[in-house]
């Protein structure tokens, strides 16, 4: 679950971490209003789950409160890759002496967290990180100790080389970075930048958060935090119905039960020369709804040339997923062609309403797979 910069300003305030004031404006008028209260210069930033904004134009500075209004209003009329921008964040305006990045992820590789610091920080982060990893140190956390305090101090000092003040307040905020992933269940955050101010003072003035979604029944207050019209249109109305539902870039819908039936369609996609448009999973007792909302998802995927079935029938049986798909192409105008490759649990009968509404069905994998690439590339 993504989360918007405010709410994780937030989050990161409350374990302790240096956040400048700042709140959030639907209105230019409100943006105006805000500045007139903090009687300052002040900065206005894009809420939108999108990386990037300062350079697509949805940060900006204001000097006076007219000012905040007109630019809040263009920010607000903004899309920033795909996400209307909806609410802006307006804050006291920083004077910044030096940019560093911080962050933290869930390795998977090395099944622990992993801390960043850069002192390379600002909007070409990523640049730096293909350009020039060794610009990037590193700690890995052993989950079984948490963050040492070595291990936090040794970051700060590589982040500061030569400054022990600034080394000893980064520090501090690792620590408090680390104890936020743990607290609100984060796969990543990251502060970008950490700004020093001329006095010395370290400040977060960016903040991303990522919620690892198997966190969230254990934490209720973080789940409040969703901020569902924010999110993108498909992966909302898949979570709705209970299917998981990733978007890829390629252009061979699929859907599958399980999701290591799921990865495995993927990787046959792939081995026969296609690429996946999406991971869509049903799920195990899915109900022909189920398979609609699924075929409406794909579909709703402008790049999807051909749609490929693939059911195990255990659990999931065929003749609801076959149903399924019959109602789905009666309600859905111009679906792509549909590839089914189903086999199990009342795989006849799944066969049977295919069949009388003018579909064929497989039960061999690869060949199903071959077929659904190949109408996807000459579709
Ligand atoms: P992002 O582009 O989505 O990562 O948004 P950021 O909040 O990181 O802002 C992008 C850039 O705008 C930062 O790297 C800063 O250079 C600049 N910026 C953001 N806030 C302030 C501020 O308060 N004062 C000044 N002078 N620059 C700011
Ligand atoms: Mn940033």
């Amino acid at each position: 679950m993504n989360i918007h910069e405010y709410q994780a300003r937030e989050l990161l305030r409350q374990h302790g971490i240096p956040v400048p004031p700042g709140e959030v404006a639907r209105t230019p008028k409100e943006a105006e209003a805000l500045t007139r209260k903090y009687e300052a210069r002040v900065v206005i930033k894009a809420q939108v789950h999108a990386g990037g904004r300062g350079k697509a134009g949805g940060v900006k500075l204001a000097d006076t409160p007219e000012e905040a209004g007109r630019l809040a209003e263009q920010i607000l009329a903004l899309q920033i890759k795909k996400f209307p921008v909806k609410m802006v964040l307006v804050a006291p305006a920083e004077e910044i002496a030096h940019e560093a990045y911080l962050g933290a992820i869930v390795d998977r590789s090395s099944g622990s967290v992993v801390l960043m610091a850069s002192s390379e920080g600002g909007i070409d982060i990523e640049e730096v990180a293909a350009n020039t990893p060794d610009k990037i140190f590193k700690e890995s956390v052993d989950p079984r100790y948490g963050l040492m305090a070595h291990q936090a101090s040794r970051l700060g000092f590589k982040l500061y080389a030569g400054d022990a003040n600034r080394a000893k307040q980064a520090a501090k905020i690792i620590q408090a970075l680390y104890q936020t992933m743990v607290d609100v269940g984060a796969s990543l955050i990251e502060i970008n930048p950490l700004i020093t101010r001329p006095s010395g003072e370290l400040r977060a003035i960016d903040a991303k958060i990522n919620i690892d979604d198997n966190e969230l029944f254990r934490k209720p207050e973080v789940a409040k935090l969703r901020d569902s019209s924010s999110e993108a249109a498909d992966e909302m109305e898949a979570r709705e119905v209970g299917l998981t539902y990733i978007k890829l870039e390629g252009n061979v819908g699929c859907c599958v039960n399980g999701a290591g039936l799921a990865m495995a369609t993927m990787d046959m996609v792939k081995y026969y020369g296609g690429e996946p448009a999406n991971f869509l999973d049903i799920g195990g007792s899915s109900n022909p709804e189920k398979v609609v909302s699924a075929i409406r998802i794909i579909t709703a995927d402008s790049s999807v040339r051909s749609i490929l079935f693939n059911i195990f029938g255990g659990i999931t049986r065929c003749d609801d997923v076959a149903n399924g798909i019959v109602i789905a192409t009666q309600q859905i105008d111009d679906t792509p062609p549909i590839t089914i490759r189903l086999t199990g649990t009342n795989e006849e009968e799944a066969v049977r309403i295919l069949e009388g509404a003018g579909f064929s069905a497989m039960t061999d994998m690869d060949e199903a797979v071959k077929k659904a690439v190949e109408l996807a590339t000459k579709g």
